[in-house]
């Protein structure tokens, strides 16, 4: 499908993820199909995406008038068939394969053909996901980072089957969106993640071992590297769970026995202490 005749985006699943790329699009000026399973998770997306409107209108990078337009363009379903209007579809259903799969197929069924079907996926082999379904050449990895209203960043994976116009379709939309993609072609954890993991993980086990508390090693990596988290903090924003999760693609994927999740990181995701979202990681919140 060329760039010009999308005007329509499909969504599917409304969390942080979800919530985001509706928000980005429909700024954009693009109709959103927003999709979930659960009603109570598309009021919240929609009052999420209300809130961060408002702080674009206080930085002044919208105006007051701007935010019931955006709102409007965001169209709320809870059923699948409503699909069928989409120019293209993002999935970002929860990271499990089999419910990917299921989320995946389902969407193919309904979708136009030759419309694109992407995934958000973090980690999961995008030419395994398109091989379940029946458009493997209009399927591509769209990998958003998270806020997604405020991050540049898309990493655009290429599964093997991924033609050459699903492609530059995919890229050329990102940057209607104001987004820099990235290209990377289908590995365990992409570029971003196999990168960042082992930071992250490197950084738990130096806790771990007593070299350092997490807010010196934070403060190391802030004002030695010039990053603007520091590993931990990072680690409890993204969730300790998602990046033991991670840890496990990448070992299982890659089969090496350096991306094994550290024993800290595997305790406090078994106590709860999952990050930001429970109130306790390295940090207390
Ligand atoms: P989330 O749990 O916040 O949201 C997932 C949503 O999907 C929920 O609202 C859930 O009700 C909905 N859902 C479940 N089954 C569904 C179905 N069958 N159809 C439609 N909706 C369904 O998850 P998230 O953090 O937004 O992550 C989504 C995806 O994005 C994952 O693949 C994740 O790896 C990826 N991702 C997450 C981040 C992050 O920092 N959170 C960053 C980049 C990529």
């Amino acid at each position: 499908m060329s760039i010009d005749a999308i005007k329509t985006v499909a969504v599917l699943g409304a969390g942080t993820m979800g919530n985001g790329i509706a928000h980005v699009f429909a700024k954009s000026g693009y109709k959103v199909i927003l999709r979930d399973v659960d009603q109570k998770h598309l009021d919240r997306a929609l009052d999420t995406v209300g809130k961060n409107l408002d702080r674009e209108i206080k930085k002044a990078k919208i105006t007051e008038a701007d935010k019931p337009l955006i709102l409007q363009r965001i169209f709320c379903t809870t059923d699948i068939n409503d699909l069928a209007a989409a120019d293209i579809a993002i999935e970002a259903v929860p990271e499990q394969r089999e419910l990917k799969e299921r989320v995946l197929k389902e969407a193919d069924a309904v979708l136009r053909p030759g419309v694109i079907l992407a995934s958000n996926t973090s980690s999961i082999s995008i030419t395994a996901l398109a091989a379940k379904t029946t458009r493997a050449e209009n399927f591509i990895g769209m990998h958003f980072m998270n806020p997604v209203p405020m991050m540049v960043l898309v990493e655009v994976i290429r599964g093997l089957q991924t033609s050459e116009e699903t492609f530059s379709t995919t890229m050329e939309l990102c940057k209607k969106l104001g987004k820099n993609p990235v290209a990377v072609n289908d590995a365990p954890g992409f570029v971003s993640n196999r990168v960042l993991m082992p930071l992250i993980n490197e950084a738990a086990y130096a806790v771990m071992e007593g070299v350092a508390t997490p807010e010196s090693v934070d403060a190391v990596m802030k004002m030695g590297m010039n990053h603007p988290m520091g590993p931990l903090e990072l680690a409890d924003f993204i969730g300790l769970d998602v990046c033991v999760d991670i840890l496990n693609v990448l070992q299982n994927g890659l089969g090496d026995p350096k991306y094994r999740a550290c024993p800290l990181l595997k305790k406090y995701v078994a106590a709860g202490w999952l990050g930001r979202k429970s109130g306790r990681g390295f940090y207390k919140y």
